[in-house]
């Protein structure tokens, strides 16, 4: 039977799109190209402990609206567990540990009572910290009336900006370099400061929690892609992995999908790939598809790498903890956030182009030596197993002068884009690749040709 739409890729954005279609009562056909659903958002079980290891830490923030949206969705939203609102416990390279805790009044008050009384900055650099105040809050003003927070920075990298925003070294060690890496996956003196501006905004918009950290409590494949498959199966639907698409347009016109021999028709094609994969997955991108593909081969990525750790005995007090100015800048303890069933601990690097192309023991050793440093308890215990995961293209750069990201429709009619490179305004994160999907399925339902 023809489907109403085929949705090419399986990851956040695929599956967001696949589901909010299904949920209206289209048929909709998944194409994934590996055997496993989840593209960069993804688990698998460690062979040695039989544990299920993501393929990386994901953390979620309060802000995340439509992803939250969409595991409601497909039932799952009570799987993350959200901090009532933002509290942050960091080592600095001293290894004095501190907390920022920002209490439950409405913003911008709580996000000024927890700097003035965060005790890792002096009293003169907790003052410098409230600088950036008028900054975020006219960035929230313009993101409230629907406009773009694009020209409030120019061409600036964040460290730029936030120096402009009277952000002393001090600061930007212990707050906003952890806080861009992390979101932007990319060292501030490399990103541009548009989108920073626009996560800052999002993080202390109007909403107490918006700047929360949730965390999954189960593994991401169980999290939401095999839920989403059994949304969209139930729905008439279906979802074939192992699938690698080809979507083919014929004079400026979407004409058929193609997997291996099989050709697959439908009047809307949703192609939810990464921007390093649209070259194959569009091969015969004629006049109309080229600048599109074109920007795509440009756009540049950065990498994430993970180090698991198991020690033969607990070491951390609390879920996870912030390790400024270090090569891993977060560790999180799997056994508070999954439960018993977990005991290794992940150290994340993010921007972490300096490390990437190390041999694995050289990146276990350095994620060993800081971990030992900034932790007593770990200079004590004794590692039992370490594995090491490389994400050598995470996300796609955010530095300046990168090409601009594409909308959701295409100049072929009934072809659609989706995925965390779509130009959603936000970082290469879930959120944006969950906004980038129901965009796309938004899209689909105005098109003449959907049901
Ligand atoms: C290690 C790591 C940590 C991260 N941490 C966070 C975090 O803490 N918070 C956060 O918000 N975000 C985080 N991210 C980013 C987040 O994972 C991504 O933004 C998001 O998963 C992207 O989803 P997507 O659907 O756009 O793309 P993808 O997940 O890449 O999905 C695209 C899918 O398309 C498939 N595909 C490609 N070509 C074809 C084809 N021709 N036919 C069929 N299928 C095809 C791929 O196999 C893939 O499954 C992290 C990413 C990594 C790698």
């Amino acid at each position: 039977m023809t489907p109403d739409v085929i949705v090419v890729g399986a990851g956040f954005a695929g599956l967001s799109a696949a589901t909010a279609l299904s949920e209206q009562g289209a048929r909709v056909l998944v194409l994934e190209a590996r055997p496993g659903l989840g593209g960069r958002a993804t688990a698998f079980t460690d062979p040695a402990t039989g544990e299920a290891v993501d393929n990386g830490q994901h953390v979620l923030l309060g802000c995340y609206r439509e992803t939250f949206a969409f595991l409601r969705r497909v039932g799952t939203a009570g799987d993350v567990k959200i901090q009532p609102q933002l509290a942050l416990d960091m080592i600095d390279l001293g290894g004095r540990r501190t907390r920022l805790k920002c209490p439950k009044l409405p913003a911008p008050w709580h996000l000024i009572v927890g700097l003035l009384g965060w005790d890792a900055l002096r009293i003169g650099d907790r003052l410098a910290a409230l600088r950036i105040g008028p900054a975020i809050d006219g960035a929230r003003r313009r993101l409230a009336l629907g406009a773009s927070v694009d020209g409030l920075t120019g061409s600036q990298t964040v460290e730029e900006w936030l120096i402009a925003h009277g952000q002393n070294a001090r600061v930007r060690e212990m707050l906003w370099e952890p806080l861009a890496l992390a979101a932007l996956n990319q060292p501030p003196q490399e990103a541009a400061a548009a989108t920073f501006v626009r996560v800052l905004a999002e993080m202390f918009g109007k909403e107490a929690n918006a700047a929360a950290i949730a965390l999954p409590s189960a593994p991401l494949d169980r999290l939401y892609a095999q839920p989403a498959r059994c949304f969209v199966e139930a729905r008439g639907g279906s979802v074939r992995t192992q699938a690698p698409a080809r979507v083919h347009v014929d004079r400026g016109r979407l004409s058929h999908v193609t997997v291996r021999q099989d050709r697959l028709e439908a009047p809307i094609v949703i192609v939810a790939v990464p921007w390093f994969a649209i070259a194959d997955t569009l091969p015969d991108a004629d006049a109309a598809l080229e600048p599109l593909v074109e920007a795509a081969g440009r756009l540049g990525s950065s990498p994430i790498v993970t180090v698991n750790l198991w020690f033969d005995r607990v070491v951390l007090d609390v879920p996870f903890l912030g390790l400024p100015g270090r090569a891993m800048q977060w560790v999180f303890d799997k056994r508070f956030i999954f439960g018993e069933q977990a005991s290794h601990l992940s150290l994340v690097s993010s921007g972490a182009a300096s490390i990437v192309a190390k041999t694995n023991d050289e990146i276990a050793a350095l994620a060993l030596d800081e971990i030992r440093q900034a932790i007593p308890a770990a200079a004590a215990a004794k590692v039992t197993r370490t594995t090491v995961v490389r994400e050598k293209r995470a996300t796609f750069s955010l530095a300046p002068g990168e090409p601009p990201r594409p909308a959701t429709r295409t100049p072929v009619r009934g072809l659609l884009l989706a995925g965390d490179w779509i130009a959603t305004g936000l970082p290469g994160t879930i959120e944006s690749a969950v906004v980038s999907g129901h965009a796309a399925a938004a899209a689909a339902r105005e098109l003449p040709c959907a049901q």
